[in-house]
């Protein structure tokens, strides 16, 4: 499947720039007239501008990266995942969003991860293998967004993929470093064979090819998601987790082939002067952003200095509330009663928001009583490993025209399980790993058809005047909430560009400790969190923020500079 030594001239440049020119900004894309995208990597952002130079939409953009990024991004998203897309239509002024979230397998009951002791698995003995692996949504979901938005053939939007995987692409130095960070891939010998061609590691520049992943990605382009959820492709994934060397479990042709995308209400909230529109359940993304940001409305953070200690102080007390609610109440709104309208009810809020004092620290945290909480449900137990995973795609075509795409196999390189060239997700392992606590079960407990809860938050911010403002979003696992919020506030309340609200410093507290992100020379803030009363912890933060501002001047895109994302417009 592999390799030369040698690196392209054209692919070696894209490289070069990935590593050099991270932000960029467009001072004169007015619009409509301009396109842009920022992608988590220069190979897909190239892809998607090639498509919108060939006349396609931000959809068909959209779906040129992602099957790039599958090839060249394995370790974050592909084919074998799940994602969110939302999608705004300047004309008709239509804001969508869709769930292309994994779904359980029929076989899967509320014991998935328990093992014959009774006890939860551990995370690797979870993850690695059939198991975790749910039924992918993204390529019927691409297809569906394709059949409303796109313009150009869905097969040529196949073309620039299937062009690297049979030419080879460079390794990435993120991918040589999320590979060695991940040594449990050497549990799937078929899976370790391609990330170690020959038993030897990957070098930065090595060419990778995937004939598997170009011989699927023409099946798909020829028959639409029937290329994928059905024939070869299909038994395919099904032999995959069947016959896994480890937690080989049942999925079936048929659990494929009843896989359906889900349009979803958009999740809506004012901040201040802007309107701010994401993801709803299966994922939390949209509500707990939301949440943090409306009880964050009665301080007075324009007038407090970026990451000072009490701006941190006040933005880490919401989100320790936001996310006790998000552990109580949110899931697969197919399946359990999410009190929606309750927790982004702005009295609800303001109550939960009083809470927070500018002098003390709260002790201890409880999910409120939002309207119409089924209280006999309970806590979501969230692993807390960082997971150098996930991406995510902003775009706008020359017509104004968005896609906010967030996209993800899970963990790094998902269930570690490979099928015709792509790697298969363990989204499952975003279920609660017990069914229950004593005699309370779990909102996010594995039920088969049921989807599991997620943090992503692709998400779009409009003017009080209803034109759209910025467009954003991150990977991250838990912590895409605080990055994408984080980055809302710099933009709204201090008034950053783009590039200036995502390097600001990620502060993350979920559950106890205030998390700064080390090495951002905030010693002495933590210092004066800590006499304030917080337990602070410095943790390596690595989010991959994209997006842009639609300014006076035009559109100001950057991509973070803490990942390989690149930007490019016309
Ligand atoms: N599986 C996670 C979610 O859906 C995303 C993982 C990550 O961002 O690293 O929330």
């Amino acid at each position: 499947m592999r390799t030369t030594l040698t690196l392209h001239a054209a692919l070696r440049k894209s490289l070069v720039i990935a590593l050099t020119l991270f932000t960029w900004t467009a001072a004169s894309a007015d619009l409509p007239g301009g396109s842009v995208i920022v992608a988590s990597h220069p190979l897909a952002t190239d892809a998607g501008l090639e498509m919108m130079r060939k006349g396609g939409s931000a959809v068909d953009a959209a779906i040129a990266a992602q099957l790039v990024m599958s090839l060249v991004e394995p370790q974050s998203s592909g084919i074998g995942g799940g994602l969110f897309l939302v999608s705004w239509q300047a004309k008709s002024k239509k804001l969508e969003t869709y769930d292309g979230r994994e779904t359980a397998p029929k076989s899967v009951t509320p014991n998935l991860f328990l093992g014959a002791d009774g006890k939860p698995l551990s995370f690797v003995d979870a993850v690695v293998g059939g198991r975790s692996a749910g039924v992918p949504g993204v390529i019927a979901t691409l297809w569906l967004a394709h059949k409303e938005h796109g313009t150009l053939p869905w097969a040529d939007l196949f073309q620039p993929a299937i062009a690297l995987a049979e030419s080879g692409f460079p390794v990435s130095p993120r991918l040589v470093k999320v590979i060695a960070m991940v040594p449990s891939l050497a549990l799937i010998p078929d899976t370790a064979a391609y990330f170690r061609p020959g038993g030897k590691a990957l070098a930065v520049g090595d060419i990778l090819k995937n004939s598997a992943y170009a011989q699927t990605l023409r099946t798909i382009a020829a028959k639409g998601p029937d290329g994928f959820y059905k024939g070869a492709v299909g038994q395919a994934i099904v032999d995959a987790i069947v016959k896994a060397p480890r937690g080989a479990v049942a999925l079936t042709l048929n659990d494929l082939a009843s896989y359906k995308p889900k349009k979803r209400q958009p999740v809506c909230g004012t901040y201040r002067a802007y309107k701010i529109c994401g993801m709803g359940p299966p994922s939390s993304g949209g509500v707990t952003s939301l949440q943090i940001l409306k009880m964050l409305e009665r301080f007075d953070i324009a007038g407090m200095t970026p990451m000072s200690a009490q701006a941190i102080h006040v933005f880490a007390q919401a989100q320790r509330l936001a996310f006790a609610d998000r552990a109580a109440y949110l899931a697969d709104p197919d399946f359990v009663s999410v009190p929606l309208k309750g927790l982004l009810n702005p009295v609800y809020l303001a109550r939960r928001s009083r809470l927070i004092s500018l002098t003390s620290v709260l002790a201890q945290v409880q999910p409120g009583n939002p309207k119409g909480a089924d209280r006999t449900l309970r806590r979501l137990r969230i692993p807390d490993n960082s997971k150098p995973s996930t991406a995510h795609i902003s775009i706008m075509d020359r017509n104004g025209n968005v896609v906010s795409m967030t996209t993800t196999v899970e963990g790094p390189f998902g269930s570690h399980l490979m099928a015709g060239g792509f790697i298969l997700n363990n989204q499952l392992t975003d279920f609660a790993f017990e069914p229950r606590t004593g005699n309370q079960g779990f909102a996010n407990a594995p039920q088969a058809g049921k989807r599991p809860l997620s943090s992503m938050a692709p998400t779009l911010v409009f003017d009080a005047k209803g034109k759209l403002f910025a467009v954003m979003g991150s990977p991250g696992g838990w912590r895409i909430i605080p990055y994408v919020t984080k980055t809302l506030i710099g933009m709204i309340d201090w008034k950053m560009d783009t590039a200036s609200a995502i390097a600001l410093p990620n502060i993350a507290s979920r559950s106890g400790p205030v998390e700064i992100e080390d090495g951002r020379g905030l010693d002495k803030v933590a210092g004066e969190l800590k006499t304030l009363g917080h337990e602070v912890r410095f943790v390596e933060q690595t989010s991959g923020l994209n997006g842009f501002r639609i300014t006076a001047q035009g559109i100001d895109a950057a991509a973070d500079k803490r990942k390989e994302g690149t930007v490019a417009a016309d």
